[in-house]
């Protein structure tokens, strides 16, 4: 039995994959609402730091991965020491603090925005005068989807936010601050690494991102070949640094000038990683599987020129308007998945359209189309 700690869509991606190849699955979700929970043989959803929870999940399992970084990495070296867990904990501590990933990537030479960190709120001020206007501030650990993000243009920005932070600190909280990149494009890539180092690298995608959060993914990325390339390299090489072993997303910002900043990875598959689920013979979490279990790693040819458009909050409901969802599930080549979730709230990803296509532009005119209707 294959064990994932989080129940979200990327936990029931993962659940279906495993399944599909003849796997049982333990899900371990606090949240008993959580979308994995569904389709688990074995559904947990105590909290991640509930010892019975452990020694059941752990007694009940061959060997576990996780759906996000923000889960505990004490759960994650607790769990290894009788399993394997994939990505490793010691990977999966460096990744889910900002800045000690970043400080990672720029030890290394990989290019990276020019950041600091920030221990006390006290430092905020300073450092993002060093820094100079505009800048991010973000929350090292457990932010997503733009959340624990802000963004401060002028010295005013940095007065009112050191206070809030002050206010509302815990003792451990520690931020980083960046600069603010204006970029070209954001691409990200998918990095599949088996244990014996052997990677596979899917094709640059070209993601819209709207107040931190992810609107739209296209894919291949409408940039030169030689970026494409180097942003692969890029991935590839931060990837081997870390000596993961499983499925990575390297997020990159393409400047202006041809330059590529990486922005952020994640030790997992990805949202804007989707479109292998329709446009691949073999997904992203199939390759999760498969890492996880010391398979052969899957093809990761595109099939199709692919565009993904995900609905957020309300859209979902707008997106199932009698007059869009019959006008969606008419047109060739639209595919939609609704992940299930009891509740609608703001900024919460329902679910996702993948587009496929002959060309690459029809593809991505349909997936606006559908984006203008929502
Ligand atoms: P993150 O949570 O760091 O992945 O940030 C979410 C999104 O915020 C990114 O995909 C970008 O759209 C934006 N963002 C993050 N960092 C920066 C930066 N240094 N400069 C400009 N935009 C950024």
């Amino acid at each position: 039995m294959l064990g994932v700690l989080g129940g979200g869509q990327l936990g029931a991606m993962f659940t279906g994959a495993a399944r599909r190849l003849g796997y049982r699955v333990a899900v371990w979700d606090p949240d008993s609402e959580a979308p994995a929970h569904r389709s688990a043989d074995l559904s947990l959803s105590v909290p991640f730091t509930d010892d019975a929870g452990l020694k059941e999940f752990s007694r009940s399992i061959d060997a576990a991965t996780y759906e996000w970084e923000n889960i505990p990495v004490a759960l994650a070296e607790a769990l290894e020491r009788s399993r394997p867990v994939r990505p490793g904990s010691g990977v999966l501590r460096v990744l889910q603090n900002r800045l000690d990933q970043k400080t990672f990537l720029a030890d290394r030479q990989f290019p990276v925005a020019v950041f600091r960190a920030v221990s006390d709120p006290t430092e905020l001020k300073s450092g993002a005068h060093a820094l100079g206007f505009p800048c991010l501030c973000k929350t090292a650990t457990a932010g997503y989807d733009g959340k624990g993000q802000w963004r401060l243009t002028s010295s005013m920005d940095a007065d009112r936010l050191q206070e809030r932070l002050a206010y509302a600190m815990n003792p451990n909280t520690r931020w980083i601050i960046e600069q603010f990149v204006t970029f070209a494009k954001e691409l990200s890539v998918l990095v599949v690494r088996a244990m014996d180092g052997e990677c596979r690298l899917y094709p640059v995608a070209e993601n819209v991102h709207d107040a931190g959060i992810l609107r739209t993914t296209f894919v291949p990325a409408d940039i030169a070949p030689a970026i494409a390339e180097q942003a692969q390299e890029i991935a590839a090489s931060a990837i081997h640094a870390l000596q993961g072993v499983g499925v990575f997303c390297v997020e990159l910002f393409l400047l202006p000038d041809g330059r590529l900043l990486v922005n952020e990875i994640a030790p997992r598959p990805h949202n804007s990683a989707h479109y292998t689920l329709d446009a691949c013979t073999i997904s992203q979490f199939e390759q999760q599987v498969r890492t996880l279990c010391g398979l052969p790693l899957g093809d990761v040819r595109l099939l199709s020129p692919a565009a993904m458009v995900n609905l957020i909050g309300d859209e979902v409901i707008r997106a199932f308007s009698e007059e869009n969802a019959k006008a969606l599930l008419r047109t060739p080549g639209a595919k939609l998945h609704v992940y299930g979730k009891s509740a609608v709230r703001p900024g919460r990803k329902m679910g996702h359209v993948t587009f496929l296509g002959a060309e690459s532009q029809d593809v991505r005119d349909a997936a606006l189309r559908f984006q203008r209707t929502l």
